[in-house]
């Protein structure tokens, strides 16, 4: 065992969550290590968000043909489709993204970065195992970044030849021919259509009744709709997996089907469970997971922080690096300060995409809210971009007016979700934010179409027109 090392910070972590900690760390001028098992750079780049796009991409322009007849463009029919190639493509790209992210790490932590497991002996005192042997760090703080794993439940280890996670799905030397995918979130819903576009027959199973963590159950029939035209969908029975001569049975309710590969999708775990978390006295709940202070990041009273994937919280990459600086900035004062966190946002770039923004429907209680509605199929510019059929819910206050939340199924939809969390975020009402000009033909004209249907409902005190101001107000 080699000499003890003192450090003001000790960054358990190179994701995007630990990255985010070490600048603020290093914006303090402090003394720090960032320690990372490997491989480095990050979740998001390396099996995360940025692949799935990528095959998200190459699916949607191959899918693109299916509308070629229909504006007279012929001869699709001698297109080639070479899939190992697309996989390939995708490594690269995944390849650029994550190099990019771990030279960052490199960079950024210098002889400071140790790669190794990282076990606590007390909350300031870390083991971490190297390959050389093993090396204590005292710490003044500590920050816990560890991200999370995919779940593989113990019921599918007799299939672990057909089953996939997210982790591997991206490795793949060549596509399958059919694929089952358990749990429809937005991973499995967005990695199912990819494939589907790319010609495997998709088969998808949930327990719940709605894909993509959609609450709104209007939204959620737009959505099974216009999804199940894409993926043959199980949906609110448990799935099991059978033997089968050939790939494996995927069984859900009364039916089956035959597939060659399965994705598992089914969620992902913190990384916090082989940490020795409960051994040096930090307080977990019911799940094991450390009790902590959202708006600081804290453990208890312990000069102690957990970020990211890691708290099993806020699975998302934005929420990541947002904790990560609260943490580092938090770790290097007297006492941590409480920050306000953002307004929640999601999306599935489902294509049509599917949003979700502020309050979901589920948290909202019916009888305080009006709901706005505006259907795709009444926009033009979405009408131009495809035949898909969506649908814009927003929410806001029956009193006041203030927008609360926001769920949607449209093509583009991404665009509309990061412009109602800025209004959201700002607190505009429905009349305030009609009071901007829409350009025409955008597809955030369907927020103006919703923000009309609810402003029938709360008339302007002064009688003008929806969104209009006299030039003295
Ligand atoms: C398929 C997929 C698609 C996604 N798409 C999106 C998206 O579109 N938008 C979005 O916002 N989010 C998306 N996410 C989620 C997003 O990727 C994560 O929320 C984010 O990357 C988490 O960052 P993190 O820093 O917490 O964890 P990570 O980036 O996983 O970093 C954790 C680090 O800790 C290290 N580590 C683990 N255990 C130890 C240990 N014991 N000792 C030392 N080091 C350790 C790991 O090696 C890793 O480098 C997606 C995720 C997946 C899987």
């Amino acid at each position: 065992m080699s000499e003890q090392m003192n450090v003001d910070v000790a960054i358990i972590g190179a994701g995007t969550a630990g990255l985010y900690a070490l600048r603020e760390v290093r914006r303090a001028k402090k003394s720090f290590v960032l320690i990372d098992t490997g491989p480095l750079g990050t979740t998001c780049a390396r099996v995360g968000c940025m692949p799935s796009k990528v095959a998200l991409h190459i699916g949607d322009s191959w899918h693109a043909q299916k509308n070629f007849p229909r504006y007279g463009i012929s001869g699709a029919e001698h297109l080639q489709l070479d899939t190992q190639q697309a996989w390939a493509e995708l490594r690269r790209q995944r390849d650029k993204f994550a190099g990019g992210a771990a030279e960052g790490a490199e960079r950024a932590a210098g002889e400071q970065l140790i790669m190794g497991r990282v076990r606590f002996l007390t909350p300031t005192l870390l083991e971490v195992e190297q390959a050389h042997g093993k090396q204590q760090i005292q710490a003044k703080a500590v920050i816990i970044a560890t991200g999370s794993r995919p779940v593989m439940p113990g019921f599918l280890q007799p299939f672990a030849e057909h089953c996939l996670t997210t982790d591997e799905f991206f490795e793949m030397q060549e596509l399958p021919k059919s694929i089952g995918i358990l749990g429809l979130g937005a991973i499995g819903l967005e990695m199912g259509l990819a494939l589907s576009r790319l010609g495997v027959e998709v088969h998808g199973a949930d327990m719940a009744t709605s894909v993509g963590g959609i609450s709104d159950p209007e939204v959620s029939k737009y959505a099974l709709a216009e999804f199940a035209k894409e993926i043959k969908l199980y949906l609110g029975a448990p799935a099991e997996l059978a033997q089968a001569e050939q790939g494996v049975l995927l069984k859900a309710g009364d039916q089956q089907v035959r597939v060659d590969k399965v994705l598992v999708a089914l969620g992902r775990r913190a990384n916090t469970d082989q940490l020795n978390l409960a051994e040096v006295g930090f307080e977990l709940d019911e799940r094991g997971q450390p009790l902590f202070n959202p708006q600081t990041m804290q453990l208890g009273e312990h000069p102690v922080f957990i970020v990211g994937d890691s708290n099993g919280q806020r699975a998302l990459m934005h929420e990541a690096a947002d904790e990560g600086a609260m943490a580092g900035f938090n770790a290097v004062q007297a006492k941590p300060l409480a920050f306000k966190r953002k307004t929640p946002i999601a999306i599935a770039f489902t294509h049509p995409d599917v949003i979700s923004v502020g309050a979901r429907f589920d948290q909202l209680n019916p009888d305080d809210i009006l709901i706005g509605t505006a259907k795709t199929q009444s926009n033009g510019r979405s009408q131009v971009l495809s035949k898909h059929e969506g649908v814009l819910r927003v929410y806001a206050d029956k009193a006041s007016g203030e927008l609360l939340g926001a769920s949607m199924l449209g093509m583009r939809a991404e665009h509309v979700a990061q412009f109602l969390v800025l209004a959201i975020q700002r607190q505009e009402t429905v009349h305030s934010l009609l009071q901007i000009p829409f350009y025409h033909p955008v597809v955030e004209e369907t927020i103006q179409s919703a923000l009309q249907d609810i402003a029938r409902h709360i008339p302007d005190p002064a009688g003008l027109p929806f969104g209009l101001v006299l030039a003295d107000a």
